[in-house]
């Protein structure tokens, strides 16, 4: 019945009574972002511009850059596309930004930290969004990775907002999750990368087989995290999303939902028993989902709880 129902799904995302919830997609060129276009994702919630250029040596020039973020738009005209800027560094390595071998480089200069030393590279990248988004039409919506503190979002909102955009951040780092109402004074949105933040919550990396138990989700220190920030999005009225994979979990994105969480941002492949799923639960039980896996000591429990409430 499931299958069927994933099958048969069609957007947007809401819950069986009425509560809606954004469901898009994430996307990394062209050509994935054509394929999320046909879908039934609602938008783009996360394009990680990085993965277009990891295989280069030297920057690409605005233009070019231009080119393809248009084209990502076009993809999606009329409809939401949250573009990331560059999240280099750690996991994911670029020749061209400089970047230096580091003992920790999941704890070095990797994403928005890169800028701080030379910014050079994130403005050529906001112009090309902005002229892309000057020759197309669109308006999309402006995030940077790893940002740890309230004056990290003024820096990239004031550049942001200098080219006439919509600036939002990622929150990855415990900190800003902390003082999410804070930075929220600063930008008009968030989107919470769990992929980072349960690591970097944990202490434990992310791509380590052995460590996965800690950085599972469900574990109910992270999802403290994530009602805390849902929490300030409520207050400030902002919308509050999330794009790291456990979006792509149907029973936790009804927890997300239930904790106030706006929209969910996945792989296109997840997104038909994302909606589906939640297609079948009200709010309440969403909400009722939350509180039962907020409540648990362990991962195995809070999932346990949260399919028990609904
Ligand atoms: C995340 O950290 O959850 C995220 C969406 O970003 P990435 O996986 O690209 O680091
Ligand atoms: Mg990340």
């Amino acid at each position: 019945a499931q299958r069927a129902a994933t099958d048969a799904w069609r957007g947007p995302g809401r819950t069986a009574d009425g509560h809606l919830v954004s469901i898009l997609a994430n996307v990394q060129d062209a050509a994935s972002a054509q394929q999320a276009a046909g879908s039934q994702a609602e938008g783009v919630g996360l394009f990680r511009t990085e993965l277009a250029f990891l295989n280069r040596e030297t920057e690409p020039s605005v233009d070019e850059q231009a080119d393809l973020y248009a084209e990502v738009l076009r993809a999606f005209a009329g409809r939401k596309v949250v573009v990331r800027t560059l999240d280099a560094g750690s996991d994911k390595p670029l020749a061209f930004t400089g970047a230096t071998d580091e003992p920790n480089p999941a704890l070095g200069v990797r994403g928005l930290r890169l800028a701080f030393t030379d910014p050079g590279i994130l403005d050529r990248q906001l112009d090309a969004i902005a002229q892309a988004a000057e020759r197309t039409g669109e308006q999309p919506w402006v995030m940077a990775p790893m940002v740890s503190t309230v004056a990290d979002a003024r820096f990239f909102a004031d550049r942001v907002h200098a080219r006439g955009l919509v600036a939002g951040v990622m929150v990855e780092v415990p900190a800003v999750a902390l003082l999410a109402d804070r930075v929220l004074a600063h930008v008009g949105f968030l989107s919470i990368g769990t992929n980072d933040l349960t690591q970097y919550t944990m202490a434990a990396d992310r791509l380590s087989p052995e460590l996965a138990i800690l950085t599972d989700p469900w574990q109910p220190a992270h999802l403290a995290l994530v009602a805390q920030v849902a929490r300030a999005g409520q207050v400030a009225g902002k919308p509050v999303g999330v794009c790291g994979e456990a979006a792509a979990d149907p029973l936790l994105a009804c927890v997300l939902t239930g904790l106030g969480i706006t929209s969910l941002s996945a792989a296109t492949a997840a997104l038909p028993a994302v909606g589906a799923r939640l297609a079948a639960v009200s709010l309440d039980q969403c909400r009722a989902a939350a509180a039962a896996a907020l409540g648990a000591d362990d991962p195995g429990h809070a999932r346990e709880a949260a399919r028990a409430a609904l």
